[in-house]
């Protein structure tokens, strides 16, 4: 059973920790957190230590993350973990898409397997998912999650983006991820819904 999710929120002007050593994605969080007033420092700032993956969902890696960052720091700390599940593959590669570009982190490798490993598989629908966990210093979690559905293109399409965006195509759309300027991809992306929701349920109106 999952454990019960925490309804603490935070306060304008919290402080809070970054549990990503990526300088993209602390931009991104700042800028966004800034109209609440929330300041957001990086793990990298504060030296944490990056912990293990390990678990096997979106939620329970962003929960490690989040939990390591908020009990080394003595902050609440804010994780995300995403990933891209073709219907074809099960749900692959899910919680390991980051892993399918090999030790290079090659998307062109990763879209080539999941295109390899799909054949010619009629079903091309695929999702992207994130998860956002808030943890606190005493092991309280609260996470939401943004899922994005759509189908798969072969060949890739677009200079934008990252990942899997060239092969990603959203309901209702006819461009893959990467044929959109970011702005446009963030009003529909997963990310993007997480984040929405973050703000409602985890921050202080
Ligand atoms: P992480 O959550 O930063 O570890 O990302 C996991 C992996 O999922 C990334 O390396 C990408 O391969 C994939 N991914 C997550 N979000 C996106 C997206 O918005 N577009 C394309 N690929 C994504």
């Amino acid at each position: 059973m999952a454990e019960a999710q925490s309804t603490r929120i935070l306060e304008k002007g919290a402080k809070i920790v970054l549990a990503s050593h990526n300088a993209g994605k602390l931009r991104e969080f700042s800028m966004l957190l800034a109209q609440t007033g929330i300041t957001v420092l990086s793990a990298a700032e504060l030296n944490l230590p990056e912990p293990d993956e390990t678990a096997e969902s979106f939620e329970g890696n962003a929960a490690i993350k989040a939990l390591a960052a908020a009990q080394a720091s003595g902050l609440p700390a804010l994780a995300d973990d995403s990933g891209f599940c073709v219907a074809a593959l099960n749900g692959q590669p899910g919680i390991y898409s980051a892993r399918w570009g090999g030790p290079e982190k090659d998307m062109h490798v990763a879209m080539n397997r999941v295109q390899a490993e799909a054949g010619d598989n009629p079903n091309r629908a695929a999702s992207f998912v994130a998860v956002l966990c808030l943890a606190w210093p005493n092991g309280e979690t609260r996470s939401v999650r943004g899922e994005c559905h759509g189908h798969t293109v072969w060949p890739p399409r677009g200079e934008h983006g990252h990942g899997y965006d060239p092969m990603f195509v959203p309901e209702g759309e006819t461009r893959t991820f990467a044929e959109m300027p970011e702005s446009e991809k963030n009003t529909l992306s997963h990310r993007g819904k997480a984040l929405a929701r973050f703000l409602t349920e985890c921050v202080e109106g």
